[in-house]
């Protein structure tokens, strides 16, 4: 079942790839298996059947997990973090997607460097202003990277991140994709020191074809290949 599914999105990566503008087709896509609420025997199957990169939304979660999992992939942190853990999170994460203030970027560059670490991080953009969601406004955006880039030598800023507000019909946050990629592509324009704007990390189950086709290059997918959660 987990096989199956991940062919299917693997698929579906690849169609919507040659959806892209000419010039992006070829552009590489990371898959992301979400295995929030799923246990190691599943990540275990899904990680034989390919996948790379795990992602988790807590801390807590991840680090059982990593005890015991025995199989190297790259962990992604794809859910808010708060301030008082950044400390397991930088032991942790290859790629943490969800840097949402400049207080957490703040807190993450101080315990990187305390384990002489550099690390990945992304900018979370809530680009809709939805109060349910975490995220720097689009207005935030330029003043945060500057912050990073300029007084946070242990974090390397890689790019942004979005989730894009729920519609049932998921062409509607074609809008919202659009609008992060146009941002991401003038924040690589900005050739920041220390920075290297390379991700762009966007699309779930629900949208991550249309994520694609306007210009993600990673998309994180839970129940596409897993099936649905068990809360
Ligand atoms: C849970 C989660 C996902 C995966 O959601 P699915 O709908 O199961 O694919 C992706 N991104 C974030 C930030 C999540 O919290």
């Amino acid at each position: 079942m987990i096989g199956e599914n991940l062919a299917q999105v693997r698929l579906h990566i690849d169609l919507s790839r040659q959806k892209r503008h000419v010039d992006m087709r070829q552009d590489f896509v990371k898959l992301i298996a979400v295995t929030k609420n799923h246990d190691v025997d599943a990540m275990r199957t899904a990680i034989d059947a390919g996948v790379e990169s795990v992602g988790e939304n807590r801390v807590q979660e991840a680090q059982s997990k990593l005890s015991v999992l025995d199989r190297s992939v790259e962990w992604h942190l794809i859910g808010h973090l708060q301030t008082n853990k950044a400390k397991y999170a930088v032991k942790m994460f290859d790629l943490i997607h969800s840097v949402d203030s400049v207080k957490l970027a703040d807190e993450l560059n101080k315990e990187a460097a305390k384990i002489n670490k550099l690390q990945d991080i992304l900018l979370q953009i809530n680009v809709a202003e939805e109060e349910s969601k975490y995220g720097l406004k689009i207005i935030e955006l330029t003043g945060a990277a500057e912050h990073v880039v300029s007084s946070c030598p242990n974090l390397r800023l890689c790019g942004l991140m979005t989730i894009a507000p729920f519609f049932d019909d998921a062409e509607q946050t074609r809008p919202i994709f659009r609008t992060l990629y146009k941002e991401f592509k003038a924040l690589q324009a900005r050739n920041l020191p220390t920075a290297d704007i390379q991700w762009l990390s966007m699309g779930m189950t629900h949208d991550y074809q249309i994520a694609i086709e306007e210009g993600a290059n990673i998309v994180r997918v839970g129940t596409g290949i897993f099936g649905p959660r068990q809360y």
